[in-house]
């Protein structure tokens, strides 16, 4: 039965398949140690769910086991566009594709084994998937806190679909980083505080989605051009660059929902309201920051582009009612002024 369904879920598209046993996670307090450091930020409902995520058993009465997926969600070519979004935003949102799949995995167990129950887990749904992933070998810890599989990097969604029914489990992943700290030195914000903690609150994926907030000023320079999530540390991970000899590494995903989707430029985001910005993102994992989330991104990716040509778009948030666009485009204004001085002062010294 493990065996029949690796292989169903492998025809299902899913790239990693592996199985083990529905426990609570090895890495459970270690998880809890860092909710307690206060390291989630703003994301209380991990607070909120700390005790389901530490007990799969509590999703889904007498589990027994959990079938972990993993898909790539790499596309081939990065869009061309004049900021940066995560790989993983770039197509359809992937909760409803990989729950789908999931479920119809379920499906076919259910066909051959009626009496078993079954819970398709995508995210939002509040299981440790990293540490069943690991559990059940699709990949080890990075130091970058990524699940990376040693053939295939770390480019992947993962789902858990909880069973009550027993199978033959693998075996944990085995691997490390060695004495690489790329992914350490290059954060720009520096949230891998030591390896393998995050304090999200300094890292730009959880500045550009997760907070509703102010992004703090100490960060806005260092976000760069990422309007929505980073993938700086996975970027510079070795495990996802092509190898000769390891070719799977570098495959693209096969799943056409995961195509990038044609994106606004710059412009049409910080001129977008608030239903262009619902239509437009439908179906995209994008919509999570909301539009005012986006707005505010894109004026600190505006401010950081240094580009004059967009300063009048920044001043039309110069006095809009909404207090952190405001002061967010205030901020873009002076650091779009601070970089036009210095561009004029190097230009100066050039002349000279
Ligand atoms: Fe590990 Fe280096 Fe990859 Fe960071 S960049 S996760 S240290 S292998």
């Amino acid at each position: 039965m493990s065996e029949w369904i690796k292989a169903y879920a492998r025809a299902l598209g899913f790239d990693l398949v592996g199985t083990a046993p529905a426990q609570s996670p090895p890495h459970a307090e270690s998880f809890l140690h860092w909710l307690a450091q206060g390291y989630a930020g703003a994301m209380e409902y991990l607070q909120r769910t700390a005790h389901l995520r530490v007990n799969p058993a509590e999703l889904l009465p007498d589990a027994r086991s959990a079938v972990v997926v993993g898909l790539n969600y790499a596309p081939a070519e990065l869009p061309d566009t004049d900021y940066r979004i995560a790989r993983y935003a770039l197509g359809d949102d992937y909760h409803q594709i990989i729950r789908e799949k999931l479920e119809t995995l379920l499906g076919a167990i259910q066909a051959v084994a009626p009496d078993v129950r079954g819970r398709a887990c995508v995210d939002s749904a509040p299981v440790l998937e990293r540490d069943l992933a690991w559990l059940a070998g699709l990949g080890w810890y990075g130091k970058n806190t990524c699940l990376i599989n040693t053939h295939r990097g770390s480019y992947f969604f993962l789902g858990v679909l909880l069973l009550t029914l027993e199978l033959e489990y693998d075996a944990p992943a085995e691997g490390g980083c060695g004495t690489c700290r790329l992914c350490l030195d290059a954060c720009p914000t520096g949230a891998l505080t030591e390896p393998y903690v995050l304090d999200a609150r300094k890292c730009i994926s959880y500045l550009t989605i997760e907070l509703r907030d102010t992004i703090p000023e100490r960060y806005r320079a260092p976000m760069g051009e990422w309007l929505f999530g980073c993938d700086i540390c996975q970027e510079v991970c070795p495990f996802n660059r092509p190898r000769a000899h390891q070719p799977l590494r570098a495959r693209p995903t096969h799943e056409p929902r995961f195509q990038p989707r044609a994106l606004p430029r710059l412009y049409d985001i910080l001129t977008m309201d608030e239903a262009e910005f619902t239509e437009r993102f439908r179906g995209s994992a994008i919509k999570r920051t909301k539009w005012r989330g986006l707005i505010r991104n894109a004026l600190i990716v505006a401010g950081n582009k240094g580009d004059p040509a967009l300063r009048p778009l920044i001043e039309r948030y110069c006095q809009h009612e909404d207090p952190i666009l405001r002061e967010t485009a205030h901020w873009a204004l002076a650091r779009l002024t601070a970089q036009a001085e210095d561009n004029g002062c190097l230009t100066g010294n050039n002349d000279a």
